[in-house]
């Protein structure tokens, strides 16, 4: 019986992490050849100030469109381009894109556009990262200050290295803000010792913010943290109107979520939300 029960158990293991690994292998495989196919896209989800109701800004989001899998969300394939260290030429066509739109944007007689950038750890930590930047943002005659790149706690461990390229990013004249700001390491010292511009309070108090006190509490507490500090401060994940109100109540300047849009694709935050500067 237990030879018996042993040999299912290693059946039904052996064929799930087959399938899961050979799905992995397929996503790999697809991953390093997507730049190249052209099958990566990014959508853009807008920034509300909480005051004047207007977008600020818009957040750049990665999606991965596979020939046969369908869309694939950045959940999904970001950490494994973190592994297999693809992370570091997806990222770089990020930047390459974003720089480009926001050049031809601005040749479209557009008013000028401020884009949120992710960046991963792994990438964060690339040797030339602010040179690639820097040069992207020289090749196509851009303001550096339209450009906002997001880093989670996660990424700022080693603290020397960190405060060396922010302050690197901070000459080249980017904005740097805190993505999922509460959720990671941080302590309180690093947010005193970085050249840091935005707090971005993390989506999972932002949820139930309404509803759970401590929720309250720690929202409460970041936007009052930021706002002591002279830091820009955005609540993400904000999806009803009720925990705009709250937002506003409490003093945080900016808001992103499903409430106000979903991440659209480029068509569609020009239709909707880009205007012609007017002479
Ligand atoms: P993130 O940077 O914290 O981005 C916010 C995520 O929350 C996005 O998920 C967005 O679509 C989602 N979101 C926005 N508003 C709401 C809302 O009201 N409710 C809910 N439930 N979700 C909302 P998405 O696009 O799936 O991206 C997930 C994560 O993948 C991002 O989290 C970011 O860490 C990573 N990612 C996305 N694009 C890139 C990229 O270009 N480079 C890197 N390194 N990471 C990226
Ligand atoms: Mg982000
Ligand atoms: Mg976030
Ligand atoms: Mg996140």
């Amino acid at each position: 019986r237990a030879k018996e029960l042993g040999r299912s158990l290693y059946q039904f293991y052996s064929t799930d992490m087959e399938k899961q690994s050979s799905y992995l292998m397929l996503l790999e495989t697809g991953l390093r050849k997507a730049i190249e196919r052209n099958e990566l896209e990014l959508y853009y989800q807008p920034q509300f100030d909480l005051v004047s109701n207007k977008v600020t800004s818009y957040e750049a989001l990665l999606r991965w469109k596979h020939p046969t899998l369908g869309y694939i969300s950045p959940g999904e394939f970001i950490p494994l381009a973190e592994d297999t260290g693809l992370i570091l030429s997806i990222g770089e066509w990020v930047i390459n894109t974003v720089c480009q739109r926001i050049k031809k944007w601005n040749e479209s007689g557009y008013e000028p556009i401020s884009i949120g950038i992710n960046l991963s750890a792994k990438q964060f930590q690339q040797i030339g990262l602010v040179d690639m930047i820097k040069e992207n943002i020289e090749s196509n005659q851009i303001f550096p200050g339209c450009l906002e790149f997001e880093l989670t706690e996660g990424a700022m461990q080693d603290a020397k290295k960190t405060l060396r390229t922010l302050n690197q990013l901070k000459d080249v004249g980017v904005r740097i803000s805190v993505d999922d700001f509460g959720t990671g390491y941080s302590s309180l010292s690093y947010i005193k010792r970085f050249p840091i511009d935005t707090l971005k309070i993390d989506q999972s108090f932002v949820r139930d913010v309404l509803t759970d006190e401590k929720d309250a509490a720690i929202t409460t507490t970041i936007i009052y943290l930021a706002q002591s500090l002279g830091l820009s401060v955005i609540a993400e994940g904000v999806e009803d109107e009720k925990q705009v109100e709250f937002f506003k109540l409490m003093g945080c300047h900016k808001a992103q979520g499903y409430y106000f849009s979903k991440p659209l694709p480029e068509k569609e935050i020009i239709e909707h939300y880009f205007k012609k500067k007017t002479k």
